[in-house]
């Protein structure tokens, strides 16, 4: 019995921890909200108007019974008055005419002088007697009362009657029947009612196409969300009818095709990291190997091949860790480190540094700086973009060639451009020397230690500057790579 009870608590409980947000999910529906809310819009005021308005119709036909009755009265009120009827003068003509009128109505008419003496009844109950009620006693008093008795749907009149200078001299109490008018209304009502009926079924489809038209895109969105978050970035969605739907169709096959580019190039990087940190392991699985299987392996040739896997792993080191400054520098939240400096000093301490391997290629370096520039910059990151670039102009030089480094400003910007004689890259080739692991000729790359990275780096570092990068080149006469920074770093990226 307790664990019975424990277990009502833990479900309890659990249906108490159901997440807020959870809740009432389908009045939380756009497409409900709106079919609900346009239906009730609609269809609410045209049935409130039908109440209103059959209601209106039958005591306007009431009124005008009441109107017939006082007309009546205003008629015959001069006949029993002056043939002496109300004193007590017999009148079969005014007798008649009573009845018929009542008649007409279904009704009865009773006449009563000012003595409260009934004079005549036309159902002959009351005549001779005294009638002294409520209502007869208002009517002598000069005001005309009126009654409607719902359960027997009947009208009741007082009408006073006045002789010519106006005195009170009697009255006519009539009641009537409004059994046809209610016949009339409720055929009308009826009609009335199918027609709303209608409307309101129409409204009601309406609402419901309405609300689905501009629910159906965002579903239609919301599937093609989730089959991207699948992986499926061939998604494509084409929403007419609406501008808006057409401009967030294409907002979104836009962004589709930037993640499908994301993807792809995302996959390629993967796919080029393992091929290139594979290649050096490959080789010294080679050469490690090679050595085991011999026997008596002269001590030089150990040597020998202990350099090159050596020089293997100095190979797999730099592209580790140009993969990890890459890696680091394309984090969105790595902001550079800006300080104010002299980037006349920037580049000589650069080419001081370059100069031994220069000297050993037999390439002439040259420094050219047009005027001081001071300028706002990661100094550590901006040494080594041009550091790159400036070593790939000796790497790929000709023996007794040159690197020309020069600096020049205008207001806005700081320009550093690198110009080799060496021996060019293709015109195919230009735009892609700044994709990651691109070269143009691998073995020669390899030879002089490329990892394919070097431009990538240089191009991420001159854009988190908010510069730009550019290259111009003809084979077999040199290249010229051109940076162009602003001198004034500001967070907000410019053009
Ligand atoms: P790597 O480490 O191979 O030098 P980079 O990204 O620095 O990689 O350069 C990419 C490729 O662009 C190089 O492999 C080379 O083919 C070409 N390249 C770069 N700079 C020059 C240059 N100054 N002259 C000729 N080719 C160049």
């Amino acid at each position: 019995m307790k664990e019975k009870s424990e277990n009502l608590k833990l479900f309890k409980n659990k249906k108490d921890r159901k997440p807020a947000g959870r809740r009432g999910k389908k009045f939380r529906s756009m497409f409900v909200l709106m079919f609900l809310g346009m239906t009730l819009l609609t269809v609410v005021p045209i049935v409130g108007i039908q109440l209103f308005y059959s209601s209106y119709l039958i005591s306007n036909a009431r009124q005008n019974r009441v109107q017939v009755l006082k007309d009546y009265g205003d008629n015959i009120a001069g006949e029993l008055v002056n043939s002496g009827y109300l004193d007590g003068q017999i009148s079969e003509l005014l007798d008649t005419e009573l009845q018929d009128f009542s008649g007409l109505y279904n009704g009865r008419a009773i006449v009563v002088n000012s003595a409260y003496e009934v004079r005549f009844d036309t159902y002959g109950v009351l005549t001779g007697h005294y009638l002294v009620t409520e209502d007869s006693v208002t009517a002598m008093t000069g005001e005309d009362k009126t009654h409607y008795y719902s359960s027997a749907d009947k009208l009741a009149f007082t009408y006073t009657i006045r002789d010519d200078e106006g005195n009170v001299c009697g009255m006519i109490l009539f009641y009537v029947s409004c059994a046809d008018l209610t016949v009339t209304y409720k055929s009308i009502n009826h009609t009335m009612m199918g027609i709303i009926v209608a409307i309101a079924c129409i409204l009601t489809l309406i609402s419901y196409f309405t609300a689905r038209k501009f629910t159906k895109p965002l579903q239609t969105m919301a599937s093609s969300f989730n089959r991207i978050a699948e992986g499926h970035f061939d998604e494509k969605v084409e929403l007419s009818g609406f501008t808006e739907m057409e401009q967030l169709s294409s907002a979104f096959n836009v962004m589709v095709e930037q993640l499908k580019a994301l993807e792809d190039s995302r996959q390629e990087f993967v796919s080029n990291v393992s091929h290139e940190l594979k290649t050096p392991l490959t080789s010294m699985k080679v050469l490690a190997d090679s050595l085991n299987s011999q026997e008596n392996v002269p001590v030089e040739i150990y040597q020998d091949f202990m350099h090159d896997i050596g020089s293997e792993i100095d190979r797999e080191n730099k592209i580790i860790n140009d993969l990890l400054s890459l890696v680091r520098m394309n984090k969105t939240e790595s902001e550079p480190n800006i300080t104010h400096c002299s980037i006349n000093t920037l580049l000589e301490n650069i080419l001081k540094r370059v100069r031994p391997i220069a000297d050993r290629k037999n390439v002439e370096t040259v420094l050219e700086s047009y005027k001081q520039v001071e300028a706002d910059c990661d100094e550590l990151k901006l040494t080594l973009a041009v550091t790159n670039i400036v070593e790939n102009a000796i790497k790929y030089n000709i023996a007794g060639g040159w690197v020309q480094v020069t600096l020049d400003a205008d207001d806005e910007y700081y320009y550093i451009n690198i110009a080799d004689s060496g021996i060019g890259i293709p015109e195919e080739s230009q735009d892609k020397v700044f994709d990651r692991f691109y070269r143009v000729d691998k073995a020669r790359s390899r030879e002089t230690g490329g990892t394919g990275l070097g431009l990538s780096i240089s191009k991420t570092i001159v854009e988190m500057h908010h510069g730009q990068i550019k290259v111009k080149s003809k084979v077999d006469e040199g290249t010229t790579f051109s940076i162009r920074i602003p001198l004034v770093y500001t967070s907000e990226a410019k053009e």
